[in-house]
């Protein structure tokens, strides 16, 4: 680390967003304690790990896995909850990386791309980003994976969801998916899915059943947080 980036931490102290201590240069978000107590979920490449459970008989995902396990008021929720509302972009790029090295020990890193679920347009236009494809950078920045984004879109401007219950998630995001114009080919392809959190798997079972009514690809699905 330079002179610089020391001095400017020592000007401006940077502190972890778990325990709120001071951080030294080499690390950005969390301090090495924070991020070593992470609540991980160590699900790996497991077949019949919970996320990867969700899909079953619903719709034929390969694998799912996630980083760490949800937990209510927890501070790392507190991480996607920053990138998600408050513009912290530089939580969601570290969330990744930690995600991208999870996925580097295990077969997710066959992938051949990486698909952060869209965003509906005029929702991407105020939040000025989507904090999928944040994830999705820093998952690329470890894996070497290329990130895709035109391949499919949001449609449907839905309310938000957190107030409803499963099958009326189901209904509001069911349509709300589609192949963008021109997208590329991925015929054959190894495609891996990327959100922030998956509670139900509808929004990603949405995603998965677009691809597969168009192509014949593997689809896989990877978040930082599970439900
Ligand atoms: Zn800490």
């Amino acid at each position: 680390m330079s002179w610089l980036s020391e001095l400017l931490l020592f000007i401006f102290p940077v502190n972890c967003m778990v325990c709120g201590k001071n951080l030294t240069a080499s690390h950005e978000v969390l301090c090495l304690v924070c991020e070593h107590e992470m609540p991980r979920t160590g699900y790996g490449d497991s077949h019949d790990n919970p996320v990867s459970k969700l899909f079953w008989g619903r719709v034929p995902v390969e694998l799912g896995t996630s980083l760490f396990r949800f937990e209510k008021g927890s501070a790392y929720q507190a991480l996607l909850h920053d990138l998600k509302y408050r513009g912290n972009r530089k939580a969601g790029l570290y969330l990744g990386r930690l995600l991208g090295y999870e996925l580097s020990q295990t077969c997710f890193v066959r992938c051949d791309l990486l698909v952060p679920v869209p965003l509906h347009r005029q929702r991407l236009r105020k939040r000025g980003y989507n904090q999928s494809e944040i994830i999705s950078r820093g998952v690329s920045e470890v894996t070497g994976i290329p990130v895709v984004t035109n391949l499919l879109k949001r449609s449907v401007h839905g309310p938000s969801q957190t107030s409803m219950g499963r099958y009326k998630r189901f209904l509001n995001v069911s349509d709300n998916f589609q192949l963008a114009r021109n997208p590329p080919d991925v015929e054959g392809k190894r495609i891996l899915l990327i959100d922030d959190v998956v509670t139900t798997g509808a929004t990603l079972e949405a995603c998965s059943e677009v691809l597969f009514r168009r192509f014949r690809c593997q689809v896989y699905i990877a978040t930082v947080s599970c439900a």
